[in-house]
């Protein structure tokens, strides 16, 4: 008989990936997804444990889905949350009963028979072996695709709790992700972002990540190639070089900077210092004309001192970011930085966040005013939440709202941009639909 499956994804692209990658699995057992977890037989959340307050949602929404389960329902939860805390979440929240990490998904199945039959059940073995490369992903048909390309991390970032949930770092073989772009061009997508979580380290023991941007551009079909996260020091001159000689990859990267000065670079165990990533940022930046950067900052780091804050707000001016994901430092136990004396206070933190937003804020306007009547060429996304207008995203990832039908999803425009709320911008089609190359 057919199970149904309702799954709930919190956290970054790669977790939404990881979720096809599950539906993969189990729909070839059967199972089909539901949009109601009041239907489903099997409700799985997807979870992230990079900040607590992501877990305390999760927490939190746990105790509302088990509402709905009957007698040999499941409620599980999958993740880094769930690789983290283990067999401790059944204890938290009573009916959960079946927790599995990042790499127990191929054993979803079994450990979903063991729950329905009664038995709790935990897997959060770390199997450093495990890609999943040879598990098609169930996607949602669309113009852009995710392609993860390496899972793990050999980083240790202080502050970070990704590789006591993912393990260390294994890339996927350059010819099977070759395989994958081809077939989600297939189901019709022309954009695809290569994930990773340092995804620029790609290496597949032959080729490094200048060649897969190469060999990924190439694809029949493939009109723009992004890719997420990359590590600064791991922009090679060779990565460089073939994103510049590759038309088909996008004019932005995702640049996580996390902190200002070398010292607390250095207490956070940035491999770079402040010199260093600005270097990064020039090199990006001649190679690459028009280039737009976005990054990831921490506040509030341990030890964190007022001169050490005043360099993080004067690396956002100096490095002019495009946007910024500013965050509050979360403690998350056993990281290393919950050892580093000087947590600072509540208080302090959220004003140094509350600055830093105002500073990001005012290079991203001063840079997206500058940017008022320049010519781009959008992929149109979705329908916008506001109006009858559409969501296209130019290259340089900027999101422009622009009056197109709502078949026009897919479709690429010439626009010329005019005018900003500070974020978003307005577009004037200049050109008729582009033919996909
Ligand atoms: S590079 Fe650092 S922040 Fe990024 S996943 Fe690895 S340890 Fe975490």
């Amino acid at each position: 008989m057919t199970k149904r499956l309702y799954i709930e994804t919190y956290g970054c692209q790669m977790n939404v990936a990881d979720t096809e990658l599950i539906l993969g699995i189990l729909g070839a057992e059967g199972y089909r997804r539901t949009d109601d977890p009041q239907d489903a037989d099997v409700i799985l959340v997807n979870t992230c444990a990079v900040r607590d307050n992501a877990e305390q949602r999760v927490l939190g929404r746990l105790g509302e889905l088990q509402r709905h389960l009957r007698a040999g329902d499941v409620l599980g939860v999958v993740g880094c949350m769930a690789q983290r805390l283990g067999p401790q979440l059944q204890e938290r929240v009573p009916r959960v009963n079946l927790v599995a990490g990042p790499d127990a998904y191929r054993k979803l199945p079994d450990l979903l028979a063991i729950a329905a039959a009664g038995t709790p059940v935990a897997d959060t073995e770390f199997r450093s072996w495990e890609h999943y490369q040879d598990v098609p992903q169930e996607r949602q048909p669309g113009p852009t695709a995710f392609v993860t390309v390496q899972r793990g991390c050999n980083y240790k970032c202080t502050f970070c709790v990704v590789p006591y949930t993912r393990g260390p770092e294994r890339s996927h073989r350059l010819e099977e992700v070759i395989g994958e772009v081809e077939a989600v061009v297939r189901q019709g997508a022309t954009e695809v972002t290569l994930l990773g979580q340092t995804v620029n380290s790609y290496h597949d023991g032959r080729h490094d990540f200048g060649d897969l941007l190469r060999a990924v551009g190439a694809v029949d079909g493939v009109r723009r190639v992004r890719f997420t996260s990359p590590y600064p020091t791991d922009f090679t001159p060779s990565v460089i070089e073939a994103m510049a000689a590759t038309p088909e990859v996008c004019e932005h990267v995702h640049l996580p900077v996390q902190a200002g000065s070398d010292s607390e670079l250095k207490r956070m165990l940035r491999r770079y210092t402040r010199e260093k990533f600005l270097d990064v940022v020039a090199r990006l930046r001649e190679a690459i004309p028009g280039i737009t950067l976005s990054t990831d900052i921490i506040v509030g780091f341990p030890g964190e001192t007022d001169e050490e804050f005043d360099a993080t707000l004067s690396l956002v001016e100096e490095a002019q970011f495009d946007d910024a994901y500013t965050f509050r430092y979360s403690v998350r136990a056993g990281t290393p930085a919950e050892r580093i004396p000087g947590h600072l206070s509540d208080s302090v933190a959220q004003a140094r966040l509350e600055q830093l937003i105002e500073t990001v804020r005012d290079v991203a306007r001063r840079k997206h005013l500058a940017r008022i009547g320049s010519a781009h060429e959008i992929l149109v996304e979705r329908s916008a939440k506001r109006g009858n207008f559409m969501l296209g995203r130019t290259r340089t990832n900027l999101m422009v709202l622009v009056d197109l039908p709502r078949s026009s999803v897919g479709e690429y425009h010439q626009v010329q941009l005019t005018g900003t709320t500070g974020f978003t911008f307005t577009g004037a089609i200049t050109a008729p639909q582009l033919a996909v190359l």
